[in-house]
């Protein structure tokens, strides 16, 4: 990358940091966040000059790196802390993960193709990234050896929400997911567990997201992947 493409790229993410807070983003860890990880390093080769364009792009496997303002709203609806213990659920390109780590003491990830987790593995090791644990397979099961978890994100779409992500929450946690069909508009709902183990839920907003395929996700044979 040259002098004048890194420049230009350290300025269209200023400008996306104002963006953000103008759409209601104000926290100012998230913003700090944001600024700290590098979103070209995650980009595809060909597409690094758009790495701060509010576009979702190709990573390989049919999957995709998550629009920059969904990521945001994501990482802000989470309101994640320093003490957290945070489970992701679709590591991709490991963009969504490298944010949660700056914010969190330790972020646990899933993917479910081994070449996007060792590619996810690999970058935030080179970006010093050292809170992160990976690991390959389904998702939509959790990671019950892990729980329970304070925050759960999950970066795929669901028919429904899995009940396992439910059970491995904790009292008082959050659970980001978009919820609803693969084709077309999902939405992005945030659920609580209440003290009496109940849950309560709030929708954040339209989105369209690559399916969760998974046991308590799309069943693997209703698709061919
Ligand atoms: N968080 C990612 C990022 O920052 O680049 C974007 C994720 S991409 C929109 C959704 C990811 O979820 C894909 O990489 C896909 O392979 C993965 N996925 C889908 N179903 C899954 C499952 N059951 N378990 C784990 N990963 C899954």
């Amino acid at each position: 990358m040259t002098a004048g493409s890194s420049t230009n790229l350290e300025r269209a993410k200023l400008r996306f940091i104002e963006d953000l807070k103008e759409a209601g983003i104000t926290a100012r860890s998230v913003l700090e966040a944001i600024k700290k990880v590098p979103r070209e390093a995650f980009m595809p080769p060909a597409f690094k000059a758009a790495s701060y364009e509010n576009r979702a792009l190709p990573i390989g496997e049919g999957q995709t790196i998550s629009q920059p303002y969904i990521v945001a709203l994501m990482t802000h609806a989470l309101d994640v802390q320093p003490a957290h213990k945070v489970l992701e659920i679709g590591t991709g390109s490991g963009y969504q993960a490298a944010i949660l780590c700056k914010l969190a003491r330790r972020v646990y990830s899933i993917e479910r193709f081994s070449s996007l987790a060792a590619g996810a593995d690999k970058l935030l090791a080179t970006l010093n990234i050292t809170n992160f644990v990976g690991k390959v397979g389904d998702g939509s099961v959790g990671w019950p050896e892990q729980a329970p978890f304070d925050r759960i994100i999950v970066t795929a779409a669901s028919p429904k929400v899995p009940q396992p992500l439910l059970e491995q929450l904790k009292v008082g946690g959050l659970l980001v997911i978009p919820i609803g069909p693969q084709e077309g508009e999902q939405r992005l709902m945030r659920y609580y567990k209440r003290n009496d183990g109940t849950i309560g839920e709030y929708f954040l907003g339209n989105v369209r997201f690559v399916p969760l395929v998974g046991k308590e996700g799309l069943k693997p044979d209703a698709k061919s992947a």
